[in-house]
């Protein structure tokens, strides 16, 4: 289907922006990859009259590390997420979250903004988020506002963004030492394919004890909008990490979740997935633990030679 009519705006600065968003109105809206967007107008889902492009707003596109905090730009594309090295090298769940959204043309064009307004309870990126603990920034004319990522979805599709809000950045808190985070996503097929159940996890030890001392797991795809699995990280906290606490965890997952039949699964599949993919996400967190904690252990040692 061709697409509708519309007026193009092309604005350089976020001000910009804000202001064209502030006199829009419901007839405005902003527009960053497309990928879901103009798809939608393809289908005739959706017809706004104004189309507000974000691709030109540099601050938008920006990823900063400082003040143990990495600030992600909005826009910043899927591709440029797997590549980062400030994501890479702290924030495993997300680059294993990015790297498997859609296809390389895809992820060409996605943001992670994007990824996360359009509220699909199936995305990628909004589970490795939330177990990392990532807070989202909001411009308008009115002035800068800040959500945790875990009160943004209210429903599929549903959000809390302001009609005339722009989500400019995503905010990663520097996650502790012997920290680790995995994500694991079920699809029918390797590519190109919106998760049947995804799942994500966030672990942190006590270095006196070896004991869990925080847990953050997160799934996709089985409720309305990702949830906690409140109970699980219950299991999780205050024990040591091994083989029968990441089964028991995945189990008291699977029990809290509430999935649907549909045609990519049955409820009941979903919930017996969600037993798996809890486990193996801990066991990718507990590897990403190790290895960071290696890390650090060698540069220490390198430091202690070079003395
Ligand atoms: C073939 C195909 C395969 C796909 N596979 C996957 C997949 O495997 N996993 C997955 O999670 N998704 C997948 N998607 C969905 C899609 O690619 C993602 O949701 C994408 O990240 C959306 O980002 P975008 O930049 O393209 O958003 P756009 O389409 O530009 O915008 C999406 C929505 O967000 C709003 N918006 C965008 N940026 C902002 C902002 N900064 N402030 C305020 N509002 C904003 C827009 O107004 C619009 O309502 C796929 C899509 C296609 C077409």
């Amino acid at each position: 289907m061709p697409l509708p009519e519309f007026l193009y705006h092309v604005p350089a600065t976020l001000n910009e922006a804000c202001q064209l968003m502030a006199q829009l109105g419901e007839d405005g809206r902003p527009l960053a990859g497309g990928t879901d967007l103009i798809v939608n107008m393809r289908k005739g889902l959706i017809s706004p009259k104004n189309v507000v492009s974000l691709g030109r707003i540099e601050e938008l596109n920006k990823i900063d590390h400082s003040g143990g905090l990495t600030r992600v730009g909005a826009c910043l594309k899927v591709s440029d997420l797997v590549r980062s090295k400030p994501v890479s090298s702290r924030y495993n769940a997300l680059r294993l979250g990015a790297g498997s959204l859609g296809s390389p043309l895809i992820r060409n064009l996605a943001t992670i903004g994007g990824n996360l307004v359009t509220g699909r309870p199936a995305a990628d990126l909004p589970p490795p988020l939330m177990a990392l603990g990532a807070r989202l920034l909001f411009r308008s004319v009115s002035g800068k506002r800040e959500v945790p990522l875990q009160e943004f979805f209210h429903g599929p599709g549903l959000t809390a963004i302001g009609k005339d809000e722009i989500l400019t950045e995503i905010l990663l808190p520097e996650p502790p030492s012997n920290s680790g985070s995995g994500y694991i996503k079920l699809g029918v097929r390797k590519a190109l394919e919106i998760s049947i159940v995804n799942a994500a996890s966030f672990i942190s030890l006590d270095r006196e004890s070896g004991k869990i001392r925080s847990a953050r797991v997160v799934l996709g795809a089985v409720a309305p909008t990702p949830i906690r699995a409140w109970s699980a990280e219950k299991i999780l906290i205050g024990e040591k990490p091994d083989e029968e606490l990441f089964i028991k965890a995945g189990e008291a997952a699977s029990e809290e979740s509430k999935p649907i039949d549909d045609f990519r699964g049955s409820a009941g599949y979903r919930r017996d997935m969600v037993k798996i993919l809890t486990q193996r996400s801990l066991h990718i967190a507990f590897d990403d633990l190790m290895s960071n904690t290696l890390e650090r252990w060698d540069e220490k040692n390198d430091h202690a030679h070079c003395k």
